[in-house]
């Protein structure tokens, strides 16, 4: 390199905390490596085409870009958008394969209208109130499974302060978790098949790895960093990927006495 500064990006670290992680995962449950924001600048394409080489099968991206990106540059299996995409990209979403989140109902409704096969994971909101429908709605759930145009193939929710170990977090955390599983409950007993199941980001897995989920999210620690400084319930050696470097340019002797 001929830069004045660099960043470099250790694939073979990144492999290590794959497994690192995947060893917490029960079996049964899908590493789903979230890769927005440029794979939080790491550099979207390349991570996510290394992660596919070994193995990984699913992505999560924050927009319908990001995903269209992906598949134009190859990368092959799950592509989860988890942020909100217009109904009218509804064609896109189809060709590309994408998978949409569905933030609500009205959303899911206009999603169906367009007349193309979506395949979607519903957002269930337990308290963080950015994305989902409302957990104590499960009728309003309930009627997006009667959606032809959407392919419900699975269901998940955000535990937003998983990463505190403070008592009232701990608590509330714990409240989303039932609110979750008692939704579930309800669209199963309206005899509505349950589809794949997913709570968990990094923080998830690091302090609640009893959660048996089809799928877990994670962003942060697959690229080896702690975003909390305190301890975590399960805690395991992460390697930062990314190094930055700098070249020495000049290292100068001055006499005793002399000002810089
Ligand atoms: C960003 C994001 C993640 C990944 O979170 P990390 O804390 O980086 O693991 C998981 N789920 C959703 C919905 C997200 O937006």
């Amino acid at each position: 390199s001929m830069e004045r500064a660099w960043a470099e990006i250790d694939l073979h670290k990144l492999e290590e905390n794959v497994k690192t992680i995947q060893n917490l995962l029960p079996k049964k449950c899908k590493f789903m490596a979230v890769v927005k924001a440029n794979a939080y600048g790491h550099g979207d394409v390349e991570t996510a085409a290394f992660l596919n080489k070994i193995g990984v099968e699913a992505f999560a991206v924050a927009t319908l870009e990001e995903g269209i990106h992906l598949r134009k540059c190859g990368i092959q299996g799950e592509i989860l958008i988890l942020g909100y995409t217009h109904a009218g990209r509804a064609r896109e979403l189809s060709q590309e394969e994408l998978i949409q989140t569905v933030v609500d109902r009205e959303h899911g409704e206009a999603l169906n209208k367009m007349g193309f096969p979506v395949k979607v994971h519903i957002k269930v909101d337990t308290g963080m109130h950015r994305l989902g429908e409302s957990y104590w709605d499960s009728k309003g759930i309930g009627k997006l499974f009667l959606l032809k145009n959407l392919m419900i193939q699975g269901i998940y929710t955000h535990l937003c302060v998983a990463d505190s170990k403070e008592e009232e977090d701990v608590a509330f955390t714990k409240r989303q978790i039932q609110h979750f599983y008692e939704t579930l409950r309800e669209i199963e007993k309206k005899g509505y098949p349950l589809p794949l199941v997913h709570i968990q980001s990094s923080y998830g897995v690091l302090n609640y790895p009893e959660l048996q989920c089809d799928y877990a999210r994670i962003g942060i620690a697959l690229y080896g960093v702690y975003s909390k400084e305190e301890e975590v319930k399960t805690p395991i050696e992460l390697k930062p990927i990314m190094a930055i470097r700098s070249r020495v340019a000049l290292v100068r002797k001055i006499k005793k006495g002399e000002s810089v």
